[in-house]
């Protein structure tokens, strides 16, 4: 069979869900982006972002207050959600409850008047990629919260000719342990079928380990785009060092002091930043609590810092301490011997990453 290619493109989107009032927000500010067909991505961002907005612009639930929707070049922004070929998955399942678990999972080829054969072959391949076929002939009625959201998910994957499945926190009713087998499982699926899939979670680690890119949204806006490890390595602005990871990146306040070295208290750090052409002095330093090393003496690039407090996080150990007033996060491993009350810390100047006016120097 043919698989529909689509790159979905947004083209100077925008959305404000009240354009005409005199104090119309944009619950999502203008901006381009590409989805490359097959890719696997996440849309992280907390509570309120415009993360759902973004995907049901997608799918045309929302139409957007600015802005064109093209699929392979063709402009859809005016067009249904049932004209675009693409399946969605919401937060809470959608099914029907009088039909069998195989029925449901029938239902949006059915609808499209597939023949049954095809059907059948299809139905029975996403029932045993989500382990549904022991229950095809229930009524799903009678199925617990987990089920019915593999279902609803089930009817998005089963359609051979969507463009995109796009999942609007689909595991939120699920709990943890099927959580991860799911996501794992989708990833599965998107090998096999190489359909694109959108997946839109608030939770750092559904997005980590279930994306190859990530988009990190903040207040109506994509703030960086980048691989899971980009993300980590590398973030863009103060708020995606801040959301991602845990405990979040360490930032202090600090000033230019050279070509390339800030001063944080009285140390002086030299990084791989180039400073010489920065006008406002007033930077922030980001590292990884991951990335500081505890070692025995001063040194270059060494502070010498309070312990406040140690906790054993069983696999790893996590120090707090405090430098001239600021508060330090270390994670070390929980074999490491870590001192009572000063440490000496190191900060690699590959991994310090330097932000003027909240943005990375890069
Ligand atoms: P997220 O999915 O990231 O939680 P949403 O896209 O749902 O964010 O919402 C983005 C912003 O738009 C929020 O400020 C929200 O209150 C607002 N919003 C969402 N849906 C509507 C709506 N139907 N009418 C008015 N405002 C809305
Ligand atoms: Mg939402």
């Amino acid at each position: 069979r043919d698989k529909i290619m689509a790159q979905i493109k947004l083209q100077n989107i925008a959305h404000s869900y009240n354009p005409d009032a005199t104090d119309s927000k944009y619950a999502l500010k203008p901006f381009d982006m590409t989805w490359v067909d097959g890719g696997r991505y996440a849309i992280l961002g907390p509570s309120g972002c415009g993360k759902s907005t973004m995907l049901n612009i997608m799918s045309g639930i929302v139409k957007p207050s600015e802005g064109r929707l093209l699929f392979d070049g063709d402009d859809v922004t005016d067009k249904s959600t049932s004209e675009r070929n693409i399946a969605q998955v919401f937060q809470f399942p959608v099914i029907y409850g009088t039909m069998t678990v195989h029925d449901n999972l029938a239902f949006p080829l059915v609808c499209r008047g597939y023949d049954k054969s095809f059907i059948e072959s299809k139905v029975n391949e996403v029932a045993e990629a989500l382990s549904l076929e022991g229950l095809l002939s229930q009524s799903a009625k009678k199925l617990t919260a987990d089920q019915k959201q593999l279902i609803s998910l089930g009817r998005g994957l089963v359609r051979d000719n969507v463009a995109a499945v796009l999942m609007d926190e689909p595991l939120t009713v699920i709990d943890p342990d099927l959580k991860f087998r799911l996501r794992r499982k989708l990833k599965e699926i998107n090998q096999k079928y190489k359909s694109t899939l959108i997946y839109v979670t608030h939770d750092q680690n559904e997005a980590m380990t279930f994306a190859e890119n990530i988009i990190v949204m903040d207040d109506g806006e994509i703030v960086q785009i980048g691989s899971p490890a980009e993300l980590f390595e590398r973030p863009k602005t103060t708020f995606v060092g801040y959301f991602i990871g845990a405990p979040a990146m360490n930032l202090f306040d600090c000033d230019a002091v050279g070509s390339n070295a800030i001063k944080f208290g009285n140390v002086e750090i030299s990084t791989k930043t180039d400073l010489s052409a920065i006008k406002n002095k007033r930077l922030k330093l980001g590292i990884r609590s991951e990335y500081l090393q505890l070692v025995k003496s001063a040194g270059k690039n060494t502070i010498h810092a309070n312990i406040e407090s140690v906790d054993d996080w069983g696999n790893h150990k996590l120090i707090t301490a405090n430098f001239e007033g600021s508060n330090i996060k270390i994670k070390v491993k929980r074999e490491v011997e870590v001192p009572t009350e000063k440490i000496y810390l190191k900060f690699p100047a590959q991994n310090c990453c330097v932000y003027e006016n909240e943005m990375l120097i890069s």
